[in-house]
């Protein structure tokens, strides 16, 4: 568990010699916690506390990698319950199945989809980053197969989902060095498959029937001189889920049970629908899931998930945002709009894609609200009618059009007043609150006030 400022200063000297650059122990201790400084700074420190604050600092989540360059895939390491206490580091990945008894034609269709299966959103590229490799009919030699055909058209990491060691071997014997996670080890088989996880450098997902059978399992893994492990409760149905995957990171951030301290898994159940599949991956998702194996799978299904993780894991203290300045959508003419927005990301990025859909080329103008949206940068003092108007000035948009008149959010009508004042000869003109309302805006105004 994280230390507190105080139960680190009791760790300190208590000298306040101020070599640290911080004139008590107090204040350093509490620099300490917020982890803004090392204890390096302190050439007084004990022994004891070098190593309570080293331990403390070791995420209580093992972090686990597989795949290389820029498809490699971590999950873990995470080190709150909820997000807002301080970040979410891994998303959870989403495995799209594939069976190694689909025709071979469907199969590789659909390992194509899967590795093409990325989206813009926000400026970010979301996508779905892992194939899972499920085990039905054949034999080794099968499996393999299909394994191989996903390596030679994929640069995806895969998923070995089969309990049986001699596949999960014969598949993995084709495969480059970690680029496949194995899926996964009981306790009758986990001998075979961490010999196997060790030979492979592959990471090795865990299965058991009951938590405490799960995290004696891990333990006994762990001893055996493997880590790189995922944790698979099971799943019963969507309460069971939601209640293991929150007590296993409750107990992992506890550090009570060191068998806790990996990345979790689900495979939500073959047959399952597109609504309860969409309903148990966001639970997933939203709730402490490393990995989800989704058996099958359209692409549209997934566009909602991607969109729901990506705000999820969004870094809160750092808001996705895009500088201030003038944007062109299309190319715009001495005669084309101009949009007045803030700079958080989401909102610039849902104004341009609707200026784009309207076939009428315009000027962004993009004020810095520090990253917040148009109605919390306006409550905030950061999008008043004064600083918008002076920011538009200064951006030099008067430079580019021949007329002078800007379009401001509907949501801030009330700043076309001040904006008015900051902005002689300027018209200020209220748009719709929404984006989406941009096409029929620009046909119903826009034009007929050009016109
Ligand atoms: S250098 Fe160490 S002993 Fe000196 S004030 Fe800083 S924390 Fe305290």
């Amino acid at each position: 568990m994280a230390l507190t400022g105080l139960q680190i200063y009791k760790l300190l000297p208590q000298t306040n010699c101020k070599e640290c650059g911080y004139p008590t122990c107090l204040a350093f201790a509490m620099k300490l916690a917020a982890k803004q400084v090392s204890l390096d700074l302190c050439p007084d420190a004990s022994d004891e506390a070098k190593e309570t604050l080293g331990a403390a600092s070791v995420p209580p989540i093992r972090k686990v990698a597989v795949g290389s360059g820029d498809y490699k895939v971590e999950m873990g390491e995470e080190v709150v319950l909820f997000r807002h206490d301080k970040t979410f580091y891994h998303e959870t990945v989403l495995a799209l199945g594939v069976a190694v008894d689909q025709p071979e034609a469907e199969f590789l269709e659909a390992v194509k989809t899967i590795t093409g299966a990325a989206f813009d959103r926000a400026g970010e590229c979301i996508a779905i980053t892992m194939i899972a490799l499920r085990d039905k009919a054949g034999n080794s030699t099968a499996f393999a197969k299909r394994a191989k055909l996903i390596a030679d058209h994929s640069p995806l990491p895969i998923v070995l989902v089969t309990d049986d060691p001699e596949k999960a071997q014969a598949a993995a014997d084709k495969l480059t060095d970690g680029s496949a996670i194995l899926y996964g080890a009981t306790t009758e088989t986990a001998s075979a498959f961490v010999d196997l996880a060790k030979a492979k450098k592959m990471p090795l997902a865990l299965q058991a029937d009951s938590l405490e059978e799960l995290a004696d399992l891990a333990e006994k893994v762990a001893g055996m001189g493997f880590k790189d492990l995922i944790l698979d409760p099971g799943f019963v149905n969507q309460a069971e889920m939601l209640k293991n995957q929150t007590l296993i990171r409750r107990i992992a951030l506890d550090r009570k049970v060191k068998g806790f301290g990996y990345p979790t898994s689900t495979v939500i159940p073959e047959g399952t629908d597109a609504f309860q599949m969409g309903l148990l991956s966001s639970l997933g998702i939203a709730k402490y899931t490393g990995l989800i194996i989704v058996p099958e799978w359209q692409t549209w299904h997934f566009m909602p998930l991607l969109t729901m993780r990506q705000n999820i894991y969004t870094d809160p203290q750092k808001p996705l945002q895009v500088d201030g300045g003038i944007y062109e959508v299309g190319e715009p003419l001495e005669d084309s709009p101009v949009y007045v927005s803030t700079n958080f990301s989401l909102t610039y990025f849902m104004l341009s894609s609707e200026i784009d859909a309207s076939d009428h080329p315009a000027w962004i103008v993009i004020v810095d609200a520090e990253g917040m949206s148009v109605l919390t940068a306006w409550s905030a003092g950061k999008f008043g009618g004064e600083q918008v108007g002076k920011a538009v000035l200064a951006s030099g948009i008067g430079d580019k059009i021949k007329h002078r008149k800007v379009v401001i959010p509907g949501y801030v009508a009330v700043i076309k007043g001040e904006m008015e004042d900051a902005m002689p000869g300027w018209e200020i003109m209220v748009g719709p609150q929404e984006a989406a309302d941009i096409p029929s805006y620009v046909k119903e105004v826009w034009l007929r006030s050009a016109s």
